[in-house]
C-alpha cells in the first residue's frame, strides 16, 4: 500500500489546508512523511496492481472490500508495526475461529469436520479513501490470534504457532514454494474473509429468509469474490464446504452459487510461480476441502470424458490432481472449473493463456475467458508523486482527469508548442534534481543531474533480465574505454529491486551490478559519462521518487514472460 497520509490528504481534498496547518505549528509535513514506514504487505507488481484498484474502486464510489494478511514482518524490513499503527482499527467484534487439521466423520446430518486446531483470525480496519467523492472503502487485514483461555491438549494450536501465522509474508515474486505454514496463511485469510462475506450477507434483508434452502438464492447478486491469483483459490471449495457442510444446501446448488460468485485472474505463464500443493499436505491440514476438490474433481472429468469420449490423456492434463510424481492438486485449474470467469492482465497475456497454458480449459468452456488490462491509479502515480506535471496538465486541460484519464489525449494540442514542451522538460529535470538530492542524502551518492537517468527497479528475477541490462552496462563501458573522446550521453544507470531471500541467483545478480558499479564509477577515463548505482530497498515509496524522475525506463523481459508489468505505466 505505501504511505497513508499523503494519499489520504489529496484523496480528502485537503492537502494544501494540511500543509499550512502544519505550517502554522512550525512542522514541515514532509519530514513527518519521511517517519512512516510503507505498508509492504506484498512482494512486487500483483501486490501493488490491487492496493491501486481499491484507490479506483473506492473513487468509482464501488461497495467493495479488500482483504489480506495483516504480516506483521513484510519487506524484509524490520518491525513496521513497532510504533503501532495510527491508520488501523482493530475490529474485536468481527473476530473469527479458523479450524485446522482434524478429521471428517458422518452424521445423520452430512459431513462434519472434527477435533480441529482453532486459530482466531482479528480484523484490522484500514480506510480506503475515494478521490473527491466522500466514499471511503475497507481493507480489512487479518491478523492470527489463540483463543484468550485456550486448552493445548484439546482444542488450540500452541500460542506461538498460531500466531505465526500472520507473522511473516512469504518473500517469493513468482515463485511457489510449497510451505505449510504457507498454505495455513492462504487458508487462515480465505475462512476469515468467506465466514466475514457469509455474515454480512446473512444480516442482508436476503440472506435472511426463513426459507433455509431459498436463503441464498441472491448471494451470486450480491457477493463477488475476485481471486487475486491462485493465492486465495481454496474460497471455492471453502464456500462449498460452507454451503453444504453448515447451511445444508445440496451439492449442485451450491456449485452453481459458488461458480456464479467466483472469478480467477491469472498473474503468470511461468511454470515455477503456478501453485500446486502436495495432497498429503491437504489430508492433513484441510481433509475436507480434500475431499471437496476430489468430488469436484470427480464431477469435472465426468464432464470433460463426455465431450472427449476416450480422451484420456486430455482427462489427464485437465484434471485438478495430478498424478505423475508425489500427488498435488493444481490451484490454477481448481480456480478455473470453480469460476464463471477466468482473465489475464494484458491483451497478450490474455491470449497465451487462451493458446498455451489453459488450452485445453478454452477449448471446453471459451465463454469463461477474456481479458483486463491491468492499470495503475493515477493519484497516487501521477498527481501525488509528480506535482510538477500535474500542475502543468490541470493549466491545460483542467483538472478533472485524475477521474477521467482519456481527457489527457486533449493534450496533443500542446505536444509541438515549444512553451508546454520547455516547461515539461523543466519539471523533468526539478525532479531529476529532487531524486539527486535524496540520493545523496539517504544513499550517499552522487549523480550528476544533467545526465540521462536510465531506471530499471523491479523485483530481481532472471526473466526481468537485469542481467541484460548490466551487460549494456559493460558493452557502454567498453565503449568509452575504446575511444574516450567519442561523442557519448551521460548517462546514470540505476538498477533497483528486492531478491527473496532465498533466491540465489537473484543474489549474484546484484552483486554482480555492484561490482560492475564498482568498476565503473571509479575510472577516472570513464569519468561522468557513466554512473551506475544500485537502488537498495525498492519499495513504493521509493518508486513515488524515481518514476517521475526517469528518462527512460527498462522494460525488457523476454517475450511473453511478463504478464502485465505496471512498472512500465508508472514513469511520465
Ligand atoms: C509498480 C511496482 C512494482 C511492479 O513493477 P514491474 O516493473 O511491473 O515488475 C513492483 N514494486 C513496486 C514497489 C511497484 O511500485
Amino acid at each position: 500500500m505505501g504511505r497513508v497520509p499523503s494519499n489520504t490528504m489529496i484523496n480528502l481534498g485537503i492537502q494544501s489546508e494540511c500543509e499550512e496547518a502544519m505550517y502554522q505549528l512550525g512542522l514541515d509535513i514532509e519530514n513527518l512523511e519521511d517517519m512512516e514506514e510503507d505498508a509492504g504487505l506484498g512482494n512486487g507488481g500483483l501486490g501493488r496492481l490491487a492496493a491501486c484498484f481499491l484507490d479506483s474502486m473506492a473513487t468509482l464510489g464501488l461497495a467493495a472490500y479488500g482483504y489480506g494478511i495483516r504480516y506483521e514482518y513484510a519487506g524484509g524490513a524490520d518491525d513496521w508495526l513497532r510504533y503501532g499503527n495510527p491508520w488501523e482499527k482493530a475490529r474485536p467484534e468481527f473476530m473469527k475461529p479458523v479450524h485446522f487439521y482434524g478429521r471428517v466423520i458422518d452424521t445423520p446430518e452430512g459431513k462434519k469436520w472434527v477435533d480441529t486446531q482453532v486459530v482466531y483470525a482479528m480484523p484490522y480496519d484500514n480506510p480506503i479513501p475515494g478521490y473527491g467523492n466522500n466514499h471511503v472503502n475497507t481493507l480489512r487485514l487479518w491478523s492470527a490470534k489463540s483463543p484468550v483461555d485456550f486448552n493445548l491438549k484439546f482444542c488450540c494450536m500452541d500460542r506461538n504457532l498460531a500466531e505465526n501465522i500472520s507473522r511473516v509474508l512469504y518473500p517469493n515474486d513468482n515463485f511457489f514454494e510449497g510451505k505449510e505454514l504457507r498454505l495455513k496463511q492462504e487458508y487462515f485469510m480465505v475462512a476469515a474473509t468467506l465466514h466475514d462475506i457469509v455474515r454480512r450477507y446473512k444480516a442482508s434483508k436476503f440472506g435472511s429468509r426463513e426459507n433455509v434452502r431459498q436463503h441464498f438464492d441472491h448471494f451470486p447478486d450480491k457477493v463477488a469474490i475476485q481471486l487475486n491469483d491462485t493465492h486465495p483459490s481454496l474460497a471455492i471449495p471453502e464456500l462449498m464446504r460452507i454451503l453444504i457442510d453448515e447451511e445444508h444446501l445440496e451439492w449442485d446448488k451450491a456449485w452453481d452459487i459458488t461458480t456464479r460468485t467466483c472469478a480467477y485472474t491469472n498473474h503468470t505463464v511461468l511454470p515455477e510461480a503456478l501453485e500446486r500443493w502436495p495432497v498429503s499436505m491437504l489430508e492433513s491440514i484441510l481433509p475436507r476441502h480434500l475431499q471437496i476438490i476430489y468430488h469436484i474433481n470427480f464431477l469435472f472429468m465426468e464432464k470433460v470424458a463426455k465431450q472427449y469420449p476416450g480422451d484420456f490423456d486430455r482427462m489427464r492434463r485437465m484434471s485438478l490432481v495430478e498424478e505423475d510424481g508425489e500427488k498435488r492438486i493444481n490451484m490454477a485449474h481448481v480456480s478455473i472449473v470453480g469460476s464463471h470467469a477466468v482473465n489475464g492482465v494484458a491483451a497478450i497475456h490474455s491470449e497465451i493463456l487462451k493458446k498455451d497454458l489453459f488450452r485445453d480449459f478454452y477449448e471446453f468452456e471459451p465463454h469463461k475467458f477474456q481479458n483486463k488490462t491491468n492499470g495503475i491509479t493515477p493519484r497516487r502515480w501521477l498527481l501525488l508523486c509528480n506535482p510538477g506535471l500535474s500542475d502543468l496538465i490541470a493549466e491545460k486541460i483542467g483538472d478533472e482527469w485524475p477521474v477521467h484519464l482519456e481527457q489527457l489525449v486533449a493534450l496533443k494540442k500542446w505536444a509541438k508548442d515549444p512553451n508546454f514542451q520547455r516547461n515539461v522538460a523543466r519539471v523533468k529535470q526539478e525532479n531529476k534534481l529532487k531524486l539527486a538530492q535524496i540520493l545523496e542524502k539517504d544513499y550517499g551518492i552522487k549523480v550528476n543531474p544533467a545526465s540521462m537517468f536510465d531506471i530499471q527497479v523491479k523485483r530481481i528475477h532472471e526473466y526481468k533480465r537485469q542481467l541484460l541490462n548490466c551487460l549494456h552496462i559493460i558493452t557502454l563501458y567498453n565503449r568509452i574505454k575504446k575511444d574516450p573522446t567519442a561523442n557519448f550521453t551521460p548517462r546514470t544507470i540505476m538498477i533497483g529491486g528486492k531478491a527473496a531471500p532465498g533466491y540465489y541467483v537473484a543474489k549474484q545478480i546484484i552483486k554482480l551490478i555492484c561490482a560492475v558499479a564498482n568498476v565503473v564509477n571509479n575510472d577516472p577515463i570513464v569519468g561522468d559519462k557513466l554512473k551506475v548505482i544500485f537502488l537498495e530497498n525498492y519499495r513504493v515509496t521509493l518508486a513515488e521518487k524515481i518514476m517521475p524522475a526517469a528518462d527512460l525506463s527498462e522494460q525488457i523481459s523476454t517475450a511473453g514472460t511478463e504478464a502485465s508489468g505496471t512498472g512500465n505505466m508508472k514513469s511520465c
